[in-house]
């Protein structure tokens, strides 16, 4: 059996209790780069530990190469955890892990995990929703795969398949998951299609441990005020009228960086 787990964004509190189970009864343990050090102290000493970390940049373990583990550990009969960061349905890959196990008649299971566009936000005193600015939000990774950046013509294969114009018009609210790399072509093309460079933007670094960095700039500034302050991924970014929340609502004591005034 190998049970896909959602470790949540990082504060052990945020585990399910299903998770806590799920790795205390673990053989084997296969988790990722952004499953928090907090979470991965709680480990039992006996299980055995893997990092098969998906990082941008650093140090990485082809998907492929993770799958293949999994599937190895499920026909040894193991019992394996893969604990990935967040859900692992969200912009995880956990879809592509549970498929290979699936094809394999590998029984497995599914346990949730908060993610971090919505536990992230609400560490900076940010909610996603308010009834005062949205009715709805949107998800958005920020680098979505090469492999979707080729035929122009096919319908499932699109040099963007975010609609960004789009998006800009009908999302108040936006959170964008892996944005870093790509925040310059986000930012422009939102003001392009019509998003006012006032729009509030805020930032969250390894949001609910203890190492959260947090910063408040707008859409216009958002490239600009990165750079001056040196954030760095891995970090939400959370585009929208709910940002200004933080102001009233702002409950847990991160390091707060301020860019500097232009
Ligand atoms: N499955 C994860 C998302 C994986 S994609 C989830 O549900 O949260 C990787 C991206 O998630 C990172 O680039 C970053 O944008 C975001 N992320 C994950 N954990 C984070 C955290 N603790 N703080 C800030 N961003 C985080």
């Amino acid at each position: 059996m190998v049970i896909l787990v959602g470790a949540g964004p990082g504060d052990p509190e945020l585990l399910t209790i299903g998770a806590l189970k799920a790795i205390n009864a673990a053989e084997v343990i296969v988790y990722d780069a952004l499953v928090s050090q907090e979470i991965v102290e709680l480990i039992p000493e006996h299980t055995e530990k893997i990092l098969a970390g998906k990082r941008g940049g650093g140090h990485s373990t082809k998907q492929e190469d993770i799958s293949n583990l999994l599937v190895k550990f499920g026909k040894e009969n193991r019992r394996v955890v893969r604990l990935k960061g967040g859900d692992p349905f969200v912009f995880g890959r956990g879809g592509e892990e549970a498929c290979c196990l699936a094809n394999e008649n590998i029984p497995f299971r599914i346990i949730p995990g908060l993610t971090s566009g919505i536990a992230g936000p609400a560490y900076a005193g940010i909610p996603v929703t308010h009834r005062a600015v949205n009715a709805n939000f949107a998800f958005i990774t920020g680098h979505e795969s090469p492999d979707n950046t080729q035929d122009h013509n096919s319908e499932d294969v699109h040099p963007s398949r975010i609609d960004w114009e789009g998006v800009a018009r009908t999302f108040p609210v936006i959170v964008l998951y892996m944005a870093m790399r790509n925040v310059e072509s986000v930012r422009k093309r939102m003001v392009a299609a019509g998003r006012s460079p006032d729009t509030p933007v805020a930032l969250i670094r390894w949001a609910t441990t203890p190492r959260q960095q947090t910063m408040v700039t707008t859409l216009g500034r958002v490239t600009k005020d990165i750079k001056a302050v040196g954030m760095k991924p891995p970090a939400i970014m959370i585009i929208g009228k709910v940002v200004d929340y933080r102001n009233i609502l702002q409950w847990f004591q991160d390091e707060t960086l301020v860019p500097p005034e232009s």
